[in-house]
């Protein structure tokens, strides 16, 4: 609840009237306030009870789904929302096994080691379900248009996806675009996915298609707004997309909060609205909104041109971590950071067995997630161009992939797939070859301790900056700080050891969904 003002500091409430009678109006006045907030609450109670039902009953008609990996199995949790990953003796004490003549527990060795291999199948599938948005933000990662691309797919094709992907065992859906709040077919697909035993989740700028999201958000596991500042003085929404969405898109969260429990902000830090990060938390936590997101500035779409002036520079960087952790305690709500802030967290020197356990990885694009563009084309996350997912074959200064367990050569360059096929492409050896070959890493990525988890930094970034994906993140602190004792140096063949060798894995990590 807002503090009351003091009846004595309104002025401009009836002046003509006797002080008593201006202090009962004050009151009056203060108290409806006072009523409409906590109709407020009743009714954001009552959304939280209903998702909870909800999540319920579809964890009792669908029962807890379960997926075998190499390491063991991996749990899916609905109420608490969660992705447990357990080794094989806890697997079999689930009576989870491979069936006789199955190879997947073959090696001893792979037993709880989470990360030796490429997962069956992702555990989350990023849809860019339609390409068009009127808001033409100026560092929007999928250079969305009012008209979307020509080769959208409708319905059918996502209901084909979404089947593709069921059939691998994947658990999650991450759904956006483009504004995908404006699609008639939005509430059917998110249906079908349920139906289908996905959870859908959704991102949405929240400046167009609210009214039709509102009846249908319950169909969501998680709700996230875009929001990459706030407004007024000092305000930084303006600044970083280029106009001032940020009434529509606070309205936007409110009417969604009232709706659902389950609402969150997403913020794309850069540099300007690096120093709102605590205002951003506090502003979460004023809407009680369950969770915030922080995700770094990628150079993709209409990214790439506004990179050198939004991208945070090394020394927020360094001050990321420090600065998060002062606004979570600070504020008391859940953080998320996206998987290209790790490098970030790893230069603190956290214990890697911690990170482990928290389930912070790295770059797992075309290993833990995949994406897709509206025309379906597939890819290895959300931000990475189709280009970025092929073998490279003319680089003679790289070794060609080791693209894991399931793969023995690299093989041409073929068309990339789309989400149809994906479970055909998932286990050939071209598939994500710049993504997966995180194991042959240069310095000093290769002899960093965190190596295992972080898997190099962004390949969004490396390409953009380096020229090529499976070089070292150039932004990691690490990185930067191994290039400049290089320099000082001038040793020319090998830098310096970044770290102490890789530590074991830990085992059972939780991933919350
Ligand atoms: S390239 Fe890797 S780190 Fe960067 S956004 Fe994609 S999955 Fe995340
Ligand atoms: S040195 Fe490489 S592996 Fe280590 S934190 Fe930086 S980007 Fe990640």
């Amino acid at each position: 609840m807002t503090a009351a003002k003091p009846a004595s500091d309104a002025p401009g409430w009836f002046p003509m009237l006797p002080k008593s009678a201006r202090i009962s109006l004050q009151r009056a006045r203060d108290r409806v306030s006072s009523w409409r907030e906590a109709l407020d609450y009743v009714a954001q109670a009552r959304a939280r009870t209903r998702t909870r039902l909800r999540n319920i009953a579809w964890e009792l008609r669908h029962g807890r789904r379960a997926r075998l990996e190499q390491f063991g199995a991996i749990i899916q949790l609905v109420y608490p929302r969660a992705l447990v990953f357990v080794d094989r003796a806890r697997a079999r004490t689930l009576d989870l096994a491979p069936p006789p003549g199955s190879r997947l527990w073959a090696d001893a060795g792979a037993d709880g080691a989470v990360g030796a291999h490429t997962l069956t199948a992702p555990l989350e599938a990023h849809l860019q379900i339609t390409n068009r948005c009127d808001a033409g933000c100026r560092g929007c990662y999928t250079a969305a248009t009012p008209r979307g691309d020509r080769d959208e797919w409708g319905l059918a094709d996502w209901k084909r996806a979404v089947d593709a992907l069921a059939d691998m065992g994947v658990f999650h859906l991450a759904l956006g675009g483009g504004e995908s709040a404006q699609l008639p077919w939005l509430g059917q697909l998110a249906r079908y996915a349920r139906h289908r035993g996905l959870v859908p989740n959704l991102t949405t700028s929240g400046l167009a298609g609210l009214a039709q999201l509102l009846p249908i958000a319950d169909e969501f596991g998680q709700i996230n707004v875009s929001l990459d500042g706030l407004s007024g003085d000092g305000g930084t929404y303006a600044a970083v997309r280029g106009f001032d969405g940020f009434a529509r898109a606070d309205a936007a969260v409110r009417a969604l909060r009232k709706r659902k429990a389950e609402i969150g902000i997403n913020v794309v830090v850069t540099r300007h609205n690096f120093h709102q990060i605590d205002a951003l938390f506090a502003y979460a936590r004023k809407r009680r909104l369950n969770e915030i997101e922080l995700l770094r500035f990628k150079p993709a779409g209409r990214g790439v041109r506004a990179y050198a002036a939004l991208a945070c520079t090394d020394e927020q960087h360094r001050q990321f971590l420090p600065r998060l952790l002062a606004a979570c305690k600070r504020h008391r709500i859940r953080a998320r950071v996206d998987c290209s802030y790790t490098p970030m967290l790893a230069h603190h020197s956290p214990d890697p067995a911690l990170l482990s356990s928290l389930a912070v990885y790295g770059c797992t694009g075309g290993d833990f997630l995949v994406g897709a563009k509206a025309s379906g084309q597939l890819l290895a996350c959300s931000f990475a161009a189709p280009d970025l997912d092929r073998p490279d074959l003319d680089r003679p200064d790289l070794d060609r992939p080791d693209p894991g367990p399931n793969n023995t050569a690299a093989a041409p360059a073929a068309p990339a797939p789309n989400v149809h096929d994906i479970g055909a492409y998932w286990h050939t050896p071209e598939a994500f070859a710049d993504f997966r070959s995180w194991r042959d890493a240069e310095e000093p990525c290769a002899s960093c301790r965190y190596h295992t988890l972080c898997r190099g930094g962004c390949k969004v970034v490396s390409a953009h900056v380096r020229g090529h994906a499976r070089l070292p993140d150039p932004e990691c602190p690490r990185v930067v700080d191994w290039q400049r004792q290089r320099a000082d140096r001038d040793s020319g063949e090998s830098g310096p050891r970044a770290d102490a060798p890789t530590p074991p894995r830990r085992r059972l990590p939780i991933l919350d969904s």
